[in-house]
């Protein structure tokens, strides 16, 4: 059998192997002399670069200039051998006239081979003429059919000139020697060959060479220095911002939410360490918003916690008064018993609403909820809460007024969730309306920018509850859909309320993606309004107006508190349902 799994130790990558490698390469006691900052790694890195680029640049440059003078030198010595050998020709010709230069016997006329080895002669054509050693021959070519044949050396007729050093500075003498050049006379009547060969010539080009050495050494210090100031300035760019983002990132794991680094700096760095830092800021932005986040709600629950207990303390506190009393004395009175009995029990019905309330608010807002979405008409949920409250209506002999489109509004939606938000609704505006009043209750396709209502509910529908009732002070408008707020003008009606009612709704109609809105006018009555989406799967724009294409359940955000009861399978418009 092959196993997929991969080994515990785990296969390295190229990257990884390339690491290893560089690393067998250098040495460690080597690798612990370089610097362990980013900083000096990059000068040294650069500046490295550059001095073996200069070294490299300054060994081809010598080793051409080099061959380039030896050819100059050469070509030099070629010439000065020509000179050389013309000048032999005119002051053999000169000494031996009128006799021939090599006489009959094949010896050098003596006053030629004199002269040519004489000092004065010999130091002008060495150090002036060649400025090296010259080694001239005199002699015949004897003519082979026209081919030229080695000269055949006259008697007496090889002739030697040393060079001496030269006065002037800068002059070397170098080992090398130029061609022999064979030259028939001109200057005498008498036919013979001249042989002149120059070596060991002295001349500046080991000095030309050690001058371009030593400027290229100091320029190369000097782009050297430049290099490394060049590098250091490059690396102190990239490390700053760097050290900026290490100083800002300890600050944010010391606790200091609100540090971020300057815009002003981001700017200044490398694109990548810009783009770094702009991350840096952003994440930063999320944890601190995150952690306030987590602070108000802790804050909420800490306050959540006093309310509960302060909640349930009121109804115990009566009910162990009413036991008290009951225990002691009024146990035997049956008025007073049968009124303690009364009492207690509208006590534990409170204790039993608010559990609850509760019970269904938490389990809201920890998404244990799940919406059984389904694509029913609307009316059926709102009518059916309407029809449950109308008793509690008559009893405080109010007016209930359900108004209700004639075609079906059928949009996804929750109706038990749907049903509970109306029964709060209404059972508040009951509550908070005199004697006499009117509850209105209206349903109506959702209106959908400039293009009116949306036929079939496609766009959604809005559920409206008017009172005629105390309506809500101004300032109290923005609490009331928190938890355990209750108004001041809501005293009366206290004891059947748990101030959760509208927490309960908020987050049921939040749950839907809806909204809802209040307006309230103190003595004359308030309205509550419900807009709820047609289909709260679908994703909506941020200002919650411009619904995106519709998406498959499983993609939605917050699919883990919805459930399709839809009978098609596949997800659907409501245009679309045959329901
Ligand atoms: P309660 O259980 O106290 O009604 P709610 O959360 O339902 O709690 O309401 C919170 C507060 O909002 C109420 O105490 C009341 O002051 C105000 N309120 C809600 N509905 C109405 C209404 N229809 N008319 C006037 N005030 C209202």
């Amino acid at each position: 059998m092959v196993s997929a799994t991969p080994s515990p130790s785990g296969s390295a990558g190229p990257a990884d192997v390339e690491h290893r490698t560089i690393r067998r390469l250098i040495p460690a006691r080597v690798r612990r002399l370089g610097p362990r900052t980013l900083q000096g790694r990059l000068t040294l890195g650069f500046s490295g670069v550059v001095a073996l680029t200069l070294f490299l640049v300054t060994i081809f440059v010598l080793n051409r200039l080099d061959d380039e003078f030896r050819q100059q030198q050469l070509a030099d010595l070629q010439a000065r051998t020509g000179l050389v050998a013309a000048y032999v020709d005119v002051v053999a010709a000169e000494k031996a006239a009128p006799d021939p230069v090599i006489g009959p016997d094949n010896v050098v006329n003596p006053r030629v081979a004199s002269a040519l080895r004489s000092d004065a002669y010999q130091s002008f054509i060495a150090d002036q003429l060649a400025e090296a050693d010259v080694d001239i021959v005199l002699g015949r070519q004897p003519t082979t059919g026209g081919d030229a044949a080695p000269i055949i050396p006259a008697v007496d007729g090889t002739f030697h000139a040393s060079v001496l050093a030269p006065g002037r500075a800068g002059l070397t003498q170098e080992s090398f020697a130029a061609q022999p050049l064979q030259r028939p006379a001109t200057f005498s009547a008498f036919q013979y060959t001249i042989v002149v060969r120059l070596s060991n010539p002295y001349t500046f080009r080991q000095t030309a060479i050690d001058n371009v050495a030593t400027v290229s050494a100091a320029v190369g210090a000097l782009a050297l220095g430049i290099a490394v100031i060049v590098a250091a300035a490059m690396a102190l760019r990239v490390t700053t911002p760097l050290r900026r983002l290490t100083e800002a990132s300890r600050a944010l794991a010391e606790g200091q939410l609100g540090e971020r680094i300057p815009r002003a700096e981001i700017r200044t760095g490398p694109a990548e360490i810009a783009a770094l830092a702009t991350q840096f800021n952003a994440m930063a932005d999320q944890v601190e918003e995150s952690v306030e986040r987590i602070r108000r709600d802790r804050d909420r629950s800490r306050d959540f916690l006093a309310d509960v207990s302060h909640e349930l303390r009121t109804p115990i506190a009566a009910l162990l008064t009413f036991n008290e009393l009951l225990t002691e004395r009024a146990g035997d009175d049956p008025g007073a018993r049968a009124e303690f009995l009364h009492n207690s029990r509208v006590q534990l019905e409170r204790l039993d609403w608010l559990a609850q309330n509760l019970l269904e608010l938490s389990k809201l807002d920890s998404g244990l909820v799940l919406l059984d979405l389904r694509p029913d008409d609307l009316r059926v949920a709102v009518e059916s809460a309407v029809e449950q409250a109308r008793p509690a209506g008559r009893r405080r002999r109010l007016t209930i007024d359900l108004h209700l489109p004639n075609a079906p509004i059928r949009i996804r939606h929750d109706p038990q969730r749907v049903g509970q938000v109306v029964t709060n609704l209404v059972g508040n505006a009951i509550k908070f309306t005199e004697p006499g009043g009117t509850v209105s209750v209206r349903v109506a396709p959702a209106i959908a920018g400039e293009g009116g209502a949306g036929a079939d509910g496609a766009d959604g529908a809005t559920i409206t509850v008017g009172d005629t009732g105390v309506g809500i002070e101004p300032d109290e408008l923005p609490r009331i859909f928190d938890r355990f707020y209750r108004g001041s003008r809501a005293n009366e009606a206290r004891a059947s309320g748990s101030g959760l009612g509208l927490a309960i709704v908020r987050s049921i109609v939040e749950m839907h993606h809806g909204t809802v809105e209040v307006t309230s006018r103190l003595g004359s009555g308030t309205t509550f309004s419900v807009t709820l989406p047609s289909d709260p799967r679908r994703e909506h724009g941020p200002d919650g107006t411009a619904p995106e294409p519709l998406r498959p359940i499983e993609e939605s955000p917050d699919r883990g508190k919805m459930v399709d009861s839809s009978p098609t399978a596949r997800p659907s418009l409501n245009g679309e349902t045959s329901v």
